[in-house]
């Protein structure tokens, strides 16, 4: 068994994913991430072995509590161990009016961004329980603060994702568990990609740095909320967005 940390990073082949892989490798981690098909976890591997990280790719539909439990058994056969850190990125959006929205881009999200936060915490927390360490970062948005027209759907599952994490910090924080999120403001990314150029003209001028993030300042917050030096935060949200939402 390696003396070396596991960070687990759901959704990590592209976006903030790859760029949270990437920094939790800088400092010193076995990083495992995931991707929901085989050329996605193909990807993914192969930027882990271009980047030299040590780490594995797996394959995780985060909705599907089978696809979890056997991310956890192929992870504890693989390492013998079980993350340290566990990294709840994978997310998506299905934006719509709410009076358009279909039942599908609802419960979806729902399914996708919210519902597999109760399902792979719980299975992941349990060894860091017995372990009296570990760390639960969550990648929650900006929106969730805000609200955001169009966005009904993603802003209760991010929104809902700052709940989970308050409430889970206080049932585990005396075994020295941290559980916080990470709330990104726009960054450029495949999420935002879908945005035309005019859109994002108009997101950025109401950014007070007048320009979208990257996935690396995002990724620099959740390295911090992993280390040794956040282990007296949890319950807490780091807002990285540029100055757009200051509470
Ligand atoms: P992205 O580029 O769209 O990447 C999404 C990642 O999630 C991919 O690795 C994807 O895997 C994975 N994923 C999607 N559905 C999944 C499922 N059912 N099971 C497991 N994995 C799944 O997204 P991003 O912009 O990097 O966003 C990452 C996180 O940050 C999300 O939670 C998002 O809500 C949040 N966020 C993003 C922004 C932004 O401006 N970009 C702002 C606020 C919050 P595949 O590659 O295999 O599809």
């Amino acid at each position: 068994m390696s003396n070396k940390k596991i960070a687990l990073i759901t959704g990590a082949t592209r976006g903030i994913g790859l760029a949270i892989a990437k920094d939790m490798s800088r400092h010193g981690y076995i990083v495992l991430g995931t991707g929901t098909s085989e050329n996605s976890v193909n990807y993914l591997k192969n930027e882990l072995e271009l980047n030299k990280i040590d780490g594995k790719a797996y394959l995780l539909d985060i909705k599907d509590q089978e696809s979890i439990n056997n991310l956890f058994k192929n992870i504890s056969e693989d390492y013998s161990d079980t993350p340290d850190v566990l990294i709840n990125n994978a997310g998506i959006t299905n934006d719509n009016l709410l009076i358009r929205m279909d039942d599908s881009q609802w419960f979806d999200t729902i399914e996708t961004n919210i519902n597999s936060l109760y399902k792979i915490s719980k299975i992941f927390v349990k060894p860091m329980i017995k372990k009296r360490n570990g760390r639960i970062i969550c990648i929650s948005s900006v929106v969730a603060s805000t609200g955001n027209a169009g966005q009904t759907n993603y802003v209760t599952s991010k929104s809902g994702m700052i709940g989970f994490c308050k409430s889970l910090a206080k049932e585990v924080a005396t075994r020295g568990i941290t559980v916080n999120c990470v709330s990104p403001g726009f960054i450029e990314t495949d999420m935002t990609n879908k945005l035309n150029d005019a859109q994002k003209e108009q997101i950025s001028k109401n950014i007070p740095t007048n320009k979208m993030g990257s996935p690396e300042d995002i990724a620099y917050a959740v390295s911090f909320l992993a280390s040794d030096k956040a282990s007296y935060i949890t319950g807490e949200t780091i807002n990285v967005n540029g100055g757009l939402f200051m509470p």
